[in-house]
């Protein structure tokens, strides 16, 4: 199965994140770039590649189980006197080394977010110079990857929509977070490489940009004019590019929203009216304990400062329930919240306990199966609202991208300015065309319309 230098295969498996998903997709370019071939199967591959979230327990347990089958896959290509490597890359890789080398022995290659443009170096010693030891890669002071990358720039046709991370890292250090441990100190990339990727990216056929960021909103990078550029300014310049029908960005701190951020919404057509501003608790007690910096009025201060600039704003919000200490009382504070705010979309969550972070030493941890009660009373409110949201539309003409081809013939799938999914029937339709659709019925996770013509 091995196959001569310039036909090294690698598989990838993405976990979590959509930064993630992006640093996936850049360490494509990078190996491509070496002639290796990306394969379809991770049984047609002698490089396997696991990029891997360390949010919560679950994600660590599905890695180490996966781990095993590619051990398997590992020892079937040597007793062929064939060289199969492994690498884990991504949080658990930055987190966990050690534990790694413990559980997983035969892991040939472990490097942290940081550090994966060094990807490259480490295969070619690997295979020329097999060795027991695995190779760890951790440091989170080198800001080389984003210049690596921009050397690597991806051959590949671009989606309609492309994620272009633009920070990375994070000063918070909410009491259950390991990111910033993961991920290390808050790095901005320059403007001017920013905007170079995003023209890159619209030269291949792109249309939608979303920017990335553990904190994309306390974005600071040095500007075209040398000064500190903030995201509302990033937005603004990026707005300039003609060939950008869409813009996004993803994840943002209510603590670092700010008035220039309201003014983009405002001014800023092609500037989905969409956020993504996770609030985690409705509860002033609890979200002081996770240490957010900002309280619940701050929270809804926000929403009403976007809403005043931006009318048809809609607001999806990530929530953690059953945090240390979280009282009855607490969790009807978040209900109350959510029913004030009304969420077009939310992902909710049980609180899990994370190695080393401050929450986990906490006292007043709360039962499993108070966590699922609470859980799932959140859901049932935040699937209501969500379903509210999307019959609302009906009758509404709404600006959709589309992005592909649906099941049927004719049909086609696209994403709204709200992220909602719509399908239409059409003939006359293509990737990347930004069409108004008369919202006529919505389905469980979707919706249904008709192209104005
Ligand atoms: S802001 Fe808090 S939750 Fe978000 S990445 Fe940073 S530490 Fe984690």
């Amino acid at each position: 199965m091995w196959h001569t230098m310039e036909m090294k295969r690698f598989f990838i498996k993405n976990y979590g994140c959509q930064m993630n998903s992006y640093d996936s997709s850049r360490i494509s370019d990078l190996l491509v770039k070496e002639k290796y071939v990306q394969a379809n199967k991770i049984t047609e591959a002698d490089i396997v590649i696991f990029n891997t979230c360390s949010i919560r327990e679950k994600a660590d347990e599905k890695l180490f189980s996966d781990l095993g089958r590619a051990r398997l896959l590992k020892v079937k290509a040597q007793s062929a006197y064939s060289d199969f490597l492994i690498v884990v890359t991504g949080c658990v890789a930055q987190l966990q080394p050690e534990r790694l080398v413990e559980k997983a022995p035969y892991v040939d290659i472990i490097i942290g977010p940081r550090e994966i443009h060094r990807i490259t170096q480490c295969l070619d010693e690997a295979l020329r110079h097999p060795s027991a030891a695995p190779k760890i890669l951790t440091d989170q002071t080198n800001q080389d990857k984003f210049s690596c990358y921009d050397e690597a720039q991806s051959l590949q046709q671009g989606e309609t929509s492309m994620f272009l991370t633009i920070q990375e890292g994070c000063d918070n250090f909410c009491s259950y977070c390991v990111v910033p441990r993961t991920r290390g100190r808050e790095f901005s990339r320059d403007a001017a490489d920013v905007l170079k990727e995003a023209r890159q990216l619209l030269s291949r056929g792109t249309k939608e940009i979303v920017l990335l960021g553990q904190n994309v909103n306390s974005y600071r990078g040095v500007g075209l004019d040398g000064k500190s550029w903030n995201l509302s300014r990033l937005l603004f310049a990026l707005a300039e590019l003609d060939e950008l029908k869409r813009l996004r960005y993803f994840t943002s701190h209510p603590k670092d929203l700010d008035e220039g951020m309201a003014r983009a919404h405002g001014e800023i057509n092609i500037l989905a009216p969409s956020l993504h501003l996770p609030v985690q608790s409705g509860s002033d007690d609890v979200l002081e304990r996770m240490n957010r910096k900002y309280s619940r009025a701050d929270y809804l201060g926000c929403i009403d400062l976007l809403r005043s600039r931006r009318p048809d704003m809609a607001f999806s919000s990530d929530f953690i329930v059953g945090f240390p200490g979280e009282t009855d009382n607490d969790f009807q504070e978040t209900l109350r919240l959510v029913e004030t705010v009304k969420f077009s979309q939310a992902y909710s969550f049980k609180y899990s306990q994370r190695p080393n972070t401050a929450a986990e030493r906490m006292e007043g941890q709360i039962p499993e199966n108070v966590k699922s009660e609470r859980l799932t009373i959140l859901q049932e409110i935040l699937n209501f609202q969500q379903d509210q949201f999307n019959q609302n539309c009906i009758g509404r003409y709404l600006e959709v991208l589309i992005t592909k081809r649906g099941r049927h013939e004719n049909q086609w799938n696209g994403r709204s300015e709200y992220s909602q999914a719509v399908a239409v029937e059409d003939n006359s339709l293509s990737a990347g065309d930004l069409v108004l659709v008369k919202i006529t019925d919505r389905l469980s996770h979707s919706l249904v319309g008709v192209v104005e013509k």
